[in-house]
């Protein structure tokens, strides 16, 4: 038998996965000599064997593959053999520059959970419980390579037993670097508020923690990424609690349920729900309010949805089981799992942080002593209108730093993203490292997790950015990161138009070359236009070079600025007068502007002043704020708590039979909602019910879309129709819009790996950078 030998390199998702092992394990089964190792830019296999068993080799190693690692290529090199008498796992090597990736965070796997609750096993009911396939990844990394000693863990040497399974190639806890066990890892322990002292250490912090939880309190419990505020969410009386410390007033908390089967109690759960909600990346996932739910309705005001997702610590898991049973019974009711923060700023990682800043927030603290590196929410998916893919909302705990793969080679750059729900993109080769969810850079605590995360990206993945991306907007602190940094550095810095960037990152997301552009359709609710105007409703014919905007909504005066965002009353009487219709006193934002104001001052006239002189009112072809207008006249709410409320509280009312849609008239690239809005208003003056007006207002912009992008596709004879922005988490008008996009014989492409919001928008910044001739 003639004996050869092959050189394999494997790189993609090939650490800290238990591909060591499976190899060893596969070599060791058909009999073969060589060695494994890891290098910097992935694992490295040699091994001898006649031509057929290396073959077989090679084909399984793909077959098979541990269920965490992702290989993205495979190259085999033959040569003479090595005259290797055993199989081995040999020492790492480094490979100047290159770069592996990291491991997103990974929900407890099947077996530890067995073991978990196990009597008879030495790690029964430790909340820390972990092996290679499962455990912290990327939230307790401080640098490469991942190590042991490179990431939180290393406060905890290793016992001898646990040492033992370390070592053992065949052990599922080989190389596991959070492995640990109740002798040698982190414990837990509870605190009341305002003091820094355990009240109780180990188990019985589970139980007490248990009994508070049943009683109404508020706790803080300290997670993977961060801190979550928990609470029993069948007791409307402690939700209403928390909103009012989290001064969160209307935004819907995340919800944690056990089990699949408990989840099937409080919400529909179609298949592909429960895949996602099943998947180890176990986000949250949106789904339909099951009724008659116990769930309290403070939960989530005026939606028919609810952000549930499933334990996925070991943590959680105690939590919910009965600690007097075996084996588990699952047994509290549906918890508020929230993030561990005040409103707005970033959640909370560090015990002493927590202490401070959830002090008003929360009853009792249950602690921890393993560090969280880097902060890392919860992520937000819900299944598409059609197939099993997702829809994500928001990519952050188990998806990042995982890297989005392109279809072409990248430079090496950085892109900042936008102002709200910001992450920020680093590329290298035909990888982008999309970053975790960021948040809100208004204010200081933020920025400096936006600005840590940037450091630390370049640093683990290697990136020194040659150029850099930013959002025209001259007031986002991301932009103004971006210039800073520009200049610094002295690097080229591209200003990229919002719209662009979000279908630029819709396409990049499908996949698309680049080369053909595309009709993009970027419905959002605020993006810098290049002629300084409030961009939302755009029709761009556009690719990763450039754009051109087509089409768009009409502008109207935007009274306040900002300021009507967040009171859609204003921008609803703004449409009204342009639509030519009498601000009459039966119209729901007319009563609002009456009812609210104050001493002597007669808002209804400052805002016709305002509308007249133009004086802090900006243009807009803001389709968010068509939606916003709409919810208001129709009476759906003239003041909001959080961004797209009034739009989201619409669509919730909708009915799903309707067909009936008010009209869009369309003029040389221009969408005139008059009509529309004449049309509304006279269904409500006709005693139509709500329902139904929502349905018709959903129809006549998904109509209008189907009619503006077949005038598209004669002048330009494109068919491939991109949609991104926010307004297109609106799934009624996404499904309406599709259906008609597709009965029209276009090809529709949408988000599924990046969201449609601002949260994906680096990545489309980042590609459009690199497709800039310097
Ligand atoms: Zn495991
Ligand atoms: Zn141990």
């Amino acid at each position: 038998m003639l004996l050869r030998s092959a050189h394999i390199h494997i790189s993609g998702i090939v650490q800290g996965v238990g591909f060591r092992p499976f190899v060893y394990a596969l070599a060791t089964r058909l009999g073969l000599h060589g060695w494994v190792r890891n290098t910097s830019a992935g694992v490295d296999i040699q091994v001898d064997g006649s031509l057929k068993q290396l073959e077989a080799f090679i084909a399984t190693l793909r077959l098979e593959a541990p269920p965490l690692s992702h290989i993205d290529s495979q190259d085999v090199v033959f040569g003479p053999p090595g005259g290797f008498t055993a199989f081995e796992i040999v020492h790492s090597q480094a490979v100047e520059a290159a770069f592996i990736p990291i491991s997103p965070d990974v929900c407890i796997c099947a077996d530890c959970l067995w073991e978990l609750f196990d009597p008879a096993d030495r790690r029964y009911r430790y909340p820390f419980i972990n092996c290679t396939n499962c455990g912290p990844r990327f939230t307790i990394i401080q640098d490469i390579p991942y190590d042991r000693p490179n990431t939180t863990m290393s406060a905890f040497p290793l016992c001898a037993a646990c040492a033992a399974e370390y070592q053992d190639p065949l052990d599922r806890r080989f190389h596991a670097q959070p492995v640990a066990c109740p002798d040698c890892g982190p414990q837990i322990w509870l605190e009341r508020g305002g003091s820094a002292e355990p009240l109780v250490r180990g188990e019985p912090s589970i139980r007490m923690a248990r009994d508070w939880l049943m009683d109404g309190q508020v706790l803080a419990v300290k997670g993977l990424g961060g801190f979550h505020l928990a609470c029993d969410a069948t007791k409307p009386q402690a939700v209403e609690r928390l909103r009012q410390r989290k001064l969160r007033v209307g935004k819907p908390f995340a919800l944690m349920m056990p089990d699949l089967a408990a989840v099937e109690q409080h919400c529909l759960v179609s298949s592909e729900e429960a895949v996602l909600l099943t998947s180890h990346q176990r986000s949250v996932v949106i789904l339909e309010r099951q009724p008659g739910s116990p769930v309290a309705e403070a939960c989530a005001p005026g939606q028919h949805t609810m952000g549930v997702m499933l334990p996925y610590t070991p943590l959680h898991y105690l939590l919910f089981a009965n600690p007097d049973q075996t084996p588990a019974v699952y047994d509290l009711p549906p918890l508020v799992m929230t993030s561990g923060n005040l409103s707005e700023e970033p959640i909370a990682t560090g015990n002493a942080e927590a202490r401070q800043r959830l002090a008003k927030l929360a009853d009792a603290f249950l602690m921890h002593d393993r560090d969280i590196h880097t902060r890392c929410d919860d992520s937000v998916v819900r299944s598409q209108p059609e197939g099993a893919h997702i829809y994500p909302l928001r990519r952050s705990r188990g998806y990042a730093p995982d890297p989005l793969r392109l279809p072409f080679e990248m430079p090496p750059l950085l892109a900042t993203g936008a102002e709200l729900k910001n992450t920020f993109c680093l590329t290298r080769e035909r990888y982008a490292f999309l970053s975790h969810h960021i948040g809100d850079l208004e204010n200081y605590e933020t920025l400096q997790s936006f600005e840590d995360g940037i450091r630390h990206y370049e640093r683990l993945f290697r990136i020194a950015p040659q150029r850099i991306a930013y959002d025209l907007h001259p007031d986002y602190l991301a932009t103004r990161y971006a210039l800073e940094r520009a200049c610094q550095d002295d690097l080229p810095a591209v200003g990229v138009q919002h719209q662009h960037a979000h279908i630029a990152a819709g396409m990049a997301d499908n996949g698309l070359s680049g080369e053909l552009p595309v009709i993009g359709v970027a419905l959002d609710g605020t993006g810098y236009g290049a002629d300084g105007a409030i961009w939302g409703g755009e029709f761009l014919v556009a690719d990763y070079r450039g754009y051109q905007r087509v089409a768009h909504l009409a502008y109207v005066r935007l009274p306040g600025g900002d300021r009507a965002v967040h009171e859609p009353w204003r921008v609803a009487l703004a449409w009204l007068k342009q639509a030519g219709i009498a601000w009459e006193d039966d119209l729901p934002p007319v009563r609002h502007a009456r009812q609210a104001a104050g001493e002597g001052t007669n808002l209804l006239q400052v805002l016709e002043h305002q509308l007249i002189s133009g004086l802090n009112a900006p243009y807009t072809s803001s389709m968010g704020r068509l939606f916003d207008a709409a919810a208001a006249i129709a009476g759906v709410r003239q003041v909001v708590s959080y961004e797209a409320q009034a739009a989201i509280e619409l669509e919730a009312l909708a009915d799903r039979s309707e067909t009936g849609y008010y009209p869009v008239t369309i003029t040389d690239g221009l969408l005139d909602p008059t009509s529309l809005l004449n049309a509304l208003v006279a269904d409500l003056r006709g005693g139509i019910t709500l329902p139904i007006i929502a349905a018709r207002f959903h129809n006549g912009i998904a109509e209008a879309v189907g009619v503006m992008c077949r005038e598209l596709r004669t002048q330009y004879d494109l068919d491939q129709v991109v949609l991104s922005g926010g307004v297109w988490q609106n799934m009624f008008l996404l499904s309406r819009a599709m259906a008609r996009l597709q009965t029209d014989g276009f090809t529709v492409l949408f988000h599924q790996r990046v969201p449609t919001n601002d949260g994906g928008l680096a990545l489309g910044q980042a590609v459009i950078a690199a497709a800039q001739d310097n």
